[in-house]
């Protein structure tokens, strides 16, 4: 197989959400699992719509989620590029100026309309005549240059969808550069992909269509066509355009809701493919899992409570090296409380059912003493619990709800938590007596 080079190639118009962040992780893992390079390609030539902050919390999201890019280039800095592109293109005559206004174009897809026929741009600029065009230019009009498609069928073998074959005599030409001279989307794009030398383009299905017309521009550049791979949107947990709600849906904003990055990216690998939804612990365990023939063609739900879910599952399996830069407790309390998270922000709370201070709830004042001078010497182990327990029982006839309800609240104030066993060796003999006798400690 050739050298895998694959881009995520986002518009730095607004946060990254989680369709984007699925498309650069698919991109990632699959470059990951087969050595190849992954780069970063930001977007910006719509100059009104990009910003610098947009831009710096792209890096700042795929930093978050683990996925380091071998390479980062703007396309802001390459205009000179897509000129080059564009001038051989017009040489092989496969670029053409129009003059129609926004308006003039309106009116015709309403014509169209109207003759019940799809509203595809009809050429009309291609029959003007020279005079007519230099009506135009003395008018003052500029013209937007489009590209002339081949008007046949354009077909791949796509790694997701199989086979595809569309005739581009269905599409309108695609204006390549408008009026004021600045490039859109499709020739910039196929430039680039030609000059990194991508070999595989993935992205969502929303760009099925430009890619018959992107296919048509690679042959007139007499480049190479990478393969591509496009992969069914992300729907909500009810069918539902994610798009209505992705303000909401930011990669910015499940990290504040405390989404752990391995949870999002094993979630977002995940959905929509016949693997099980379950913790990973390594971006490095989900490429050598990634493979374009477990996506499925139906759209893949995301949804939030599943993804929360998966968090809590994820930090139950992390061992201690994975969190101890980011929480200041020791690894035998992490074990005592990881069970019980559902966020890692919720860590130092648990802990402190330990460290203290833990104003004791005292339910059976006459249970509590006893098992207060039952309290055997340390040191103590995961066993002394359950032999404890046994001996407060044995003396004052308690068992279930009634013994362990009226400890647990004077030793850690709440009615649940972590398993008692693993707790108790950590609170110690002075504070779980001063606990049990009513003291705050
Ligand atoms: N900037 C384009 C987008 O975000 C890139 C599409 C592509 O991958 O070619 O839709």
């Amino acid at each position: 197989m050739e050298k895998v080079i694959v881009r995520f190639a986002p518009s730095p118009t607004g946060l990254l959400h989680v369709g984007n962040a699925r498309t650069a992780l698919l991109n990632y893992l699959f470059a990951r699992k087969l050595g190849g390079k992954f780069l970063l390609r930001i977007d910006d030539t719509d100059a009104a719509r990009s910003t610098r902050e947009f831009e710096d919390a792209i890096y700042r999201d795929l930093d978050w989620l683990g996925l380091r890019h071998d390479l980062t280039d703007r396309q802001f800095g390459r205009l000179k590029i897509y000129s080059t592109a564009f001038y051989r293109l017009q040489a092989a005559g496969r670029v053409y100026p129009c003059y129609e206004t926004e308006a003039e174009l309106e009116r015709q897809r309403a014509l169209l309309k109207l003759r019940k026929l799809p509203p595809i741009y009809e050429r009309g600029a291609l029959k003007l005549t020279e005079v007519e065009r230099a009506a135009f230019e003395a008018e003052g009009r500029t013209p937007h240059w489009r590209f002339k498609l081949s008007r046949q069928k354009v077909r791949w073998t796509d790694l997701v969808r199989g086979p595809v074959e569309i005739d581009t005599a269905t599409m309108s030409d695609p204006v390549l550069v408008r009026a004021d001279g600045a490039f859109l989307y499709t020739l910039p794009s196929v430039a680039d992909d030609i000059d990194f030398a991508i070999s595989h383009v993935v992205r969502g299905e929303d760009h099925v269509t430009n890619t018959a017309a992107q296919i048509e521009i690679f042959q007139a550049l007499d480049a190479t066509v990478p393969e591509f791979a496009h992969f069914p949107l992300l729907v909500g947990a009810g069918g539902e355009a994610l798009s209505k709600r992705l303000g909401s849906l930011s990669l910015a904003e499940l990290r504040d809701g405390g989404m752990e990055p391995l949870a999002v990216a094993a979630y977002l690998a995940k959905i929509g493919t016949s693997d099980a939804i379950e913790p990973r612990l390594s971006l490095d365990e989900l490429a050598l899992e990634f493979d374009f023939a477990k996506i499925g063609r139906a759209p893949a739900h995301f949804d939030p409570e599943e993804l929360a879910a998966l968090n809590a599952k994820t930090l139950h399996q992390m061992p201690y090296a994975m969190v101890a830069g980011r929480v200041n407790i020791p690894e035998a309390l992490w074990e005592a409380i990881k069970p019980n998270l559902t966020k890692l922000s919720d860590a130092e709370t648990l802990a402190q059912l330990v460290t203290g201070p833990v104003t004791p709830v005292i339910e059976d004042a006459g249970l509590t003493a006893k098992a207060a001078a039952l309290l055997p010497p340390e040191p103590w182990t995961e066993e002394t619990w359950g032999l404890w327990t046994k001996a407060i029982s044995a003396e004052t006839g308690a068992k279930g709800r009634g013994l362990f309800h009226p400890l647990r609240l004077a030793l850690t104030s709440r009615g649940d938590g972590p398993e008692l066993k693993k707790l108790l060796p950590l609170i110690g003999r002075a504070k779980a007596l001063a606990r049990l006798e009513g003291k705050t400690a």
